[in-house]
């Protein structure tokens, strides 16, 4: 797998689709003797899931010429294997830290109670 900065984010990848820019790369595997580009082998689709958007985008997959290896180009904004965006990720990490973190160690004696998930101090 490929991780590769589209400058873009899944909203406009999507728009764009298969007329993204996809790039050529030389085979990342290192025990591959090859000194040439990958070739195109097709698209793969997957879901992309953002806070407020759901996108079915495709995913171009290389094959190398010489160990037949094959190889997906995903674009940065998502992580391997998951369909949320990198950021929707980071943001509920970030939501979920935020309250342990009032829980835990909020110097105002603020508690909480079930089903209270935000608390702000
Ligand atoms: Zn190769």
């Amino acid at each position: 797998m490929i991780i590769h900065d589209f400058e873009m984010d899944l909203t406009t990848y999507a728009e764009k689709g298969l007329d993204n820019d996809f790039p050529a790369y030389a085979c990342p595997n290192p025990e591959c003797s090859s000194i040439n580009i990958l070739h195109r082998h097709g698209f793969y689709w997957r879901y992309g899931i953002a806070e407020e958007d759901i996108e079915y985008i495709p995913i171009c997959r290389l094959q190398c010429p010489v160990c037949k290896k094959t190889f997906a180009i995903l674009p940065d904004f998502l992580i391997p294997y998951y369909q949320h965006t990198l950021h929707t990720v980071l943001d509920q990490v970030e939501n979920v830290l935020s309250f342990l973190r009032c829980n835990d160690f909020c110097a105002l004696g603020v508690k909480t109670g079930p089903g209270s998930l935000l608390v702000f101090c």
